[in-house]
C-alpha cells in the first residue's frame, strides 16, 4: 500500500534537499541555556526563545521536582474529568493577574490556545481582521472558525487598498478591512494579531490598533508569545508597554519562550469568554492536562517575576547593548527594542549563500546561530536571527559581538 506515497515522499524530500530546504536538526547534548554542548564543543547559544534564562534555573526546576514529589507524574485526564488540581487553579489565577486580566484558562501549548480560541465564539455572522504576518497557529485557528476573514497587510493601519510593488497583489489596510466589515453588518468583530512578529522582531502598533477597535467596535486579540514575561515595565507585555492593558479583551500565550520554556499556554480574556472555552473549546476538552511538573515551574517563574524585574531588566539592558555595538560595527539590523535582532544580508550579492556560510563560521567560532531563507523569509531578505537572553553574561556578549566583526571582516561586510 504504501508503493505510490513512498516514492513521492522520497522524490519530494529529495526536492527539498537540492533546493536547500531540508530542515536538519542540531542535536544538543546539555540542558538549554547560554551555554550549550553541540557536538561535544561548547557554544555559546544565541537562537533560542529563552529569553529571560530561566528553562534551566535551579528554582524552577527545584518547583518542576517539588510538583512531581507532591503531585505525581501525570493526571491522565483532561481537565474536566479528573484533571483539574489545586495547582492548575493556583496557575491560572497567578497568570491572569500577572497579564492584569479577569480571568485565564490553561491549554498544553500557545498553539492549542490559538487553536481553540476563535471557533467557539465567531461563525458566518461575525468578521476577523488578521495581520498578513500572524503565527501560523492563529491561522489555522481561524481557518476553524466559520467566520469572514480579512487579512490586512502586515501593520499596515490605514484606510487604503493597493497593490504590492513586490508580489503585484492587492492589499488593504486594518481600517479599510473594518469598513468592509462593518458595513456587511458583522455581528461581532475581532482584530487579532502577534504583540511581535518573530522574524523581523518588530512590534504591534498596538496604541493604534486599539484606537481602531474602538472607532469600529471590534475586539482586540492579542499573542503575547514572544513578549510575556519581558516586554514592558513589568514585563507583562507589550500591552504594559503601550499602556493599553485595560483596552485588549483577549491575550493568548505560550509558557514555552520567557515563561519557564517548557510548554503550555493560555488564553486570558473577559470571565464570560474564559467560561465559554471552559465549556466549548475542543483543545481543552479533546486533550490531557497540563503535567504538574510544568504547572508548578510555571507558579515559580510567576513568582520570580512578580517579586522583581531584574531578569526583564538585565535582558533590556543586554538588548540595548548589542543592538548599539552591532549597529556601530555597521551591521544592517532591523530597528526595535525587541531581544529578536535580525542582522540582514540583502546589501550583498548572493545573500542567501552568505548568511549560511556566516553562521557555520559563527559556530566554527563557538557561537551557535541560524541563518534564515527563502521560503521562510521572503526572497532577498536572508537574514541571521540573534536572540538574546538575560542569561548572556557581558563576557558571552562581548565574544559574539567579536566573532560578528571578525567574520564580518574575514567575508568583506564591514
Ligand atoms: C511560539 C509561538 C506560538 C506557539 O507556542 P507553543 O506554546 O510553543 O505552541 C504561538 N504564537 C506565537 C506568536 C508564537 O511565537
Amino acid at each position: 500500500m504504501f508503493g505510490n506515497l513512498k516514492e513521492y515522499l522520497v522524490k519530494e524530500l529529495q526536492e527539498l534537499e537540492s533546493q536547500n530546504l531540508y530542515k536538519h536538526e542540531r542535536i544538543i547534548e546539555s540542558p538549554q541555556s547560554a551555554e550549550i554542548i553541540v557536538k561535544g564543543k561548547k557554544v555559546l547559544n544565541f537562537c533560542a526563545n529563552n529569553y529571560l534564562g530561566l528553562s534551566s534555573h535551579p528554582e524552577l526546576i527545584k518547583a518542576a521536582h517539588d510538583a512531581i514529589d507532591k503531585r505525581g507524574f501525570g493526571l491522565s485526564s483532561v481537565r474536566f474529568i479528573c484533571g483539574t488540581q489545586d495547582i492548575h487553579k493556583e496557575l491560572e489565577e497567578k497568570i491572569a493577574k500577572f497579564l492584569g486580566m479577569e480571568d485565564a484558562i490553561l491549554f498544553c501549548s500557545c498553539f492549542d490556545a490559538n487553536g481553540a480560541l476563535f471557533e467557539p465564539l465567531f461563525s458566518e455572522e461575525d468578521a476577523i481582521l488578521t495581520d498578513a504576518l500572524n503565527h501560523a497557529s492563529i491561522i489555522d485557528g481561524i481557518r476553524l472558525s466559520k467566520a469572514q476573514r480579512w487579512i490586512y497587510n502586515h501593520s499596515d493601519m490605514r484606510d487604503v487598498e493597493e497593490t504590492d510593488p513586490t508580489t503585484g497583489k492587492k492589499v488593504k489596510g486594518l481600517e479599510r478591512c473594518l469598513k468592509e466589515a462593518k458595513e456587511r453588518g458583522s455581528r461581532f468583530m475581532v482584530i487579532a494579531t502577534d504583540s511581535v512578529f518573530s522574524m523581523d522582531g518588530d512590534i504591534a502598533k498596538l496604541d493604534e490598533i486599539c484606537d481602531l477597535a474602538e472607532k469600529y467596535g471590534a475586539l482586540v486579540m492579542l499573542d503575547e508569545s514572544h513578549s510575556s514575561g519581558f516586554m514592558g515595565k513589568h514585563g507583562r507585555g507589550v500591552h504594559e508597554l503601550y499602556n493599553v492593558m485595560d483596552r485588549v479583551d483577549i491575550i493568548t500565550t505560550t509558557f514555552g519562550k520567557a515563561l519557564g520554556g517548557a510548554s503550555g499556554g493560555c488564553i486570558a480574556a473577559h470571565k464570560p469568554i474564559v467560561d465559554w472555552m471552559r465549556n466549548k473549546a475542543r483543545p481543552y476538552l479533546f486533550s490531557n492536562t497540563l503535567p504538574p511538573a510544568v504547572v508548578g515551574a510555571t507558579i515559580k517563574c510567576l513568582d520570580i517575576l512578580t517579586k522583581s524585574t531584574e531578569l526583564r531588566d538585565k535582558l533590556e539592558a543586554n538588548t540595548k547593548r548589542f543592538r548599539s555595538e552591532m549597529n556601530a560595527a555597521g551591521f544592517d539590523i532591523i530597528p526595535s527594542e525587541h531581544p529578536i535582532t535580525p542582522i540582514m544580508f540583502r546589501k550583498y550579492e548572493n545573500c542567501s549563500e552568505l548568511a549560511v556560510k556566516f553562521a557555520d563560521r559563527m559556530l566554527e567560532e563557538g557561537i551557535y546561530v541560524t541563518a534564515f531563507s527563502y521560503p521562510v523569509v521572503p526572497r532577498g531578505k536572508d537574514r541571521i536571527r540573534v536572540q538574546i537572553s538575560a542569561s548572556h553574561s557581558d563576557e558571552h556578549l562581548t565574544k559574539a559581538i567579536s566573532a560578528f566583526i571578525k567574520i564580518g571582516k574575514e567575508l568583506k561586510m564591514i
